[in-house]
């Protein structure tokens, strides 16, 4: 099912939770929305189930306007991070509880909702676990079976807010990979929520960068990390330098020198100059390059992390080099951003 949120903004005793938020999910796509707490990534995920009404703007179900219809209409299924499971129910009266509470002719028979309920509990790989109680199993597993709950109604859309938060790292990262495989075998539209990036980025085909209740940007996770379109999504992905520029006559200057860059497009003036620490490169001589000293050096698995100090204004940048690179304390060291990008300067 394609889902599209059109222009949607929601206020909360007039606090604006989200401002002028469009997006379409595409029918069977996984998509991550990624951002600090309180950019408004539940917020958008409550409008989309119909938990909540939009203040302004409507949301799509394919052709059809959604926004006032109710959650089960709207027939969404939820993983929230603390969903607990109903602790007196069987792992498989938990599943086929929403299936069973449905009325009329649209309730499966008792045998076909066990039916489907071993089905999903295969599906989640806990076959065997359907006679145990919540209380009997591992976290990562309470949140295995709050998934196949939440499938069971084959949902148009599936709702996973920070469903593996709760959890250690390890099973977490176990989880992550077994998700990503589930969806690839059901094709669910699944809209994911997470303020980790590294799970939005494994995970999903693509991320939605928030921030204050605004779409930073969309894209691959190639997109978001190679190609940031904001000073925001280079600083809060990945890690990134920046450092305060000029642009004159179409090069990028650091205090009265040219750094190498050329910039013909950018306007003229104070700007601000992003780059991340391994899309640099080093060079001999400096004509052209960012120079400085080194202040700071750690060892990073395979590489080597060096803060320098560049001008006279305490303005330090991280650089990655080889782990052979002796990087002595107080040397110096050249260097030319390989990819990079100004903003105007804030
Ligand atoms: P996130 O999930 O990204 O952490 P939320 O969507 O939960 O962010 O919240 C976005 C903003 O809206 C926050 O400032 C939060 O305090 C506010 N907010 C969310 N829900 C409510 C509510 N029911 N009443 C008042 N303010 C809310
Ligand atoms: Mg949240």
């Amino acid at each position: 099912m394609e889902v599209r949120v059109a222009n949607v903004r929601k206020e909360f005793d007039r606090f604006p939770a989200l401002r002028d938020v469009s997006l379409d999910i595409k029918s069977g796509e996984l998509i991550a929305l990624l951002g600090p707490s309180g950019s408004g990534k539940t917020t958008l995920l409550r409008l989309i189930a119909g938990l909540e009404r939009p203040t302004r703007g409507n949301i799509f179900f394919g052709e059809e306007d959604a926004s006032h219809k109710s959650i089960q209409e709207r027939n969404v299924g939820f993983v929230f991070q603390h969903y607990a499971l109903f602790r007196h129910m069987t792992v498989a009266d938990n599943i086929g509880f929403g299936l069973k509470v449905r009325h009329g002719p649209t309730r499966p028979s008792a045998q076909e909702i066990r039916r489907r309920a071993s089905e999903l509990l295969d599906l989640v790989q806990l076959s065997g676990l359907e006679k145990r109680y919540p209380a009997q199993l591992s976290g990562g597993q309470r949140q295995r079976v709050a998934l196949a709950r939440a499938m069971a109604i084959e949902p148009r859309v599936l709702l996973l807010d920070e469903p593996f938060g709760a959890l250690d790292a390890q099973v977490r990262r176990e989880l992550r990979r077994w998700l990503r495989d589930i969806h690839d075998t059901t094709g669910h539209t699944t809209v994911f929520v997470t303020h980790d990036q590294e799970e939005a980025l494994e995970l999903a085909d693509r991320v939605v960068v928030m921030s204050q209740g605004r779409i930073e940007q969309v894209g691959t996770a190639d997109d978001i990390y190679d190609t940031p379109n904001s000073p925001f999504v280079y600083g809060f992905i990945g890690e990134s330098s920046s450092v305060p520029v000029k642009v004159e006559d179409g090069q990028v200057w650091i205090a009265d020198r040219p750094i190498g860059l050329s910039a013909p497009q950018a306007p003229e003036g104070q700007a601000t100059l992003f780059f991340r620490p391994h899309d640099v490169e080093l060079v001999d001589g400096c004509s052209g390059c960012i120079a400085g000293t080194v202040a700071a050096s750690r060892r990073v698995a395979g590489t080597r992390r060096v803060e320098l100090e560049i001008g006279g204004e305490r303005q330090r940048v991280e650089i990655e080099l080889p782990v052979d690179h002796p990087a002595a304390q107080k040397s110096r060291v050249a260097f030319r951003p390989r990819r990079w990008k100004l903003f105007p300067a804030a």
